[in-house]
């Protein structure tokens, strides 16, 4: 059986962490790998997350199924949080999914339920996990422009025109807020104009949104998601509880959908849920068990909100700590670009030597695309990486 098979390219990420840990330098920084780190260099549990923990232990009663929709509680909360009073709910539909990932999946299999080999159109560039699993569902893939490595912010009149250009049963993907890998966002404005063009042509949006109150804010975070669906028909949205909630391993996500109606949300949450069944059926409950009671209880939300922020304010902080250092040294705004960026990551638009040289001479690690991590940049240390930075650059 398997003699068939041929070696799969490896992970780029995790050959990555890799060579970091078996670098021995002790002056190494890791800015690779996508996840919050703290002043200490650890991605840490957070505390209303502990104590949602204790509470599910000592309250628990049992462990039988919840169904292929998973958590109810947690959908509810989730709906809350992503969508405020943007859409008639009558409209929507929610099923917790194992991951932003797991969401990612389970709706583009919709999607070519409803549309075998329709076309999505992803951000350029954009996470690199996108491509495989819209591919693997069946779909295919086209780019539209967004980054501009001249500015390091989007290209927003060529993303514009390119999405005029598409029509009914094209998809659009759009992260919602935090731009992985770039760092670049659209604006208030940016999204209003983006949600009428779909609106305009009938392109379905897809959100991904991974990064909700890692950027500005929740309610921030969600403008464009909440734009987007007021004024379109249809829509699916992808969510992660995975950077917000600190879950990673948890894997707890959900895939939600807006229908032209409720009839219509019914009959596609029927195919929905039917793909579930049929991949895993039924999504783990812990981490959305642990969602549920943070948003469902005011005193661990408040608790939960203030750690959150405190993560975001760290990143800003770091970011705006960096972009001096370089400005300092080169005399040039050239890299303010981080300060103005928002979310875990900035591209830095390094060529890929640059890159290279880093790693080798400074035991700095970042991907082949010159994407940091600026929660991993060590607070003590900035003006070592601005050096590094510009040395490399030189
Ligand atoms: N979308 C984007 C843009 C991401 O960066 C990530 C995480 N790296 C995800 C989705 C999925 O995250 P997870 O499956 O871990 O929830």
């Amino acid at each position: 059986m398997f003699e068939t098979l041929t070696k799969a390219p490896g992970d780029k990420i995790l050959a990555l962490m890799g060579e970091y840990a078996a670098d021995s330098r002790s002056t190494k920084i890791d800015l690779g790998v996508g996840v919050y780190k703290d002043e200490k260099g650890v991605t840490p549990v957070m505390s209303s997350v502990r104590k949602a923990e204790e509470r599910i232990l000592s309250n628990e009663k049992t462990k039988t199924y919840l169904g292929i929709a998973g958590n109810k509680g947690f959908g509810a909360a989730v709906l809350d949080l992503v969508l405020g009073d943007s859409v008639d709910r009558a409209r929507v539909r929610i099923a917790q999914a194992p991951g932003g990932t797991g969401s990612l999946w389970v709706l583009m299999q919709l999607i070519n339920r409803a549309r075998p080999g329709a076309t999505i159109h992803v951000s350029n560039p954009t996470w690199a996990n996108h491509n495989p699993i819209a591919l693997n569902s069946g779909l295919k893939v086209a780019t539209y422009p967004y980054f501009d490595p001249a500015t390091r912010g989007v290209r927003f009149a060529e993303m514009l025109a390119k999405l005029d250009t598409l029509g009914a049963g094209d998809v659009v993907l759009l992260h919602g807020c935090c731009h992985n890998p770039t760092g670049a966002n659209l604006t208030n404005d940016q999204w209003d104009q983006v949600a009428a063009s779909l609106k305009r042509t009938g392109a379905l949006p897809f959100i991904d949104l991974a990064y909700l109150g890692f950027g500005d804010g929740i309610a921030a975070d969600a403008y464009g998601t909440r734009k987007v669906l007021a004024t379109a028909p249809e829509a699916l949205i992808a969510f992660s509880g995975s950077k917000n909630f600190g879950l990673y391993r948890e894997r707890v996500g959900a895939a939600i959908l807006v229908a032209r109606n409720a009839e219509e949300a019914e009959i596609t949450n029927s195919q929905l849920l039917n793909i579930i069944r049929g991949a895993y059926s039924q999504p783990p409950d812990h981490g959305a068990e642990i969602i549920r009671t943070i948003l469902e209880d005011a005193e661990l939300r408040a608790e939960w909100e203030s750690e959150l922020s405190g993560m975001r304010e760290r990143m800003i902080t770091l970011r705006q700590k960096l972009a001096a250092a370089i400005r300092e040294r080169s005399n040039s705004s050239d890299f303010d670009f981080v300060a103005d960026h928002r979310g875990m990551f900035s591209l830095l638009g390094l060529p890929v030597e640059a890159v290279d040289h880093l790693k080798a001479k400074n035991g700095v690690y970042m991907t082949s695309d010159s994407r940091i991590n600026v929660a991993g940049i060590p607070e003590d240390r900035v003006g070592d990486l601005a050096d590094a930075v510009l040395a490399a650059i030189r």
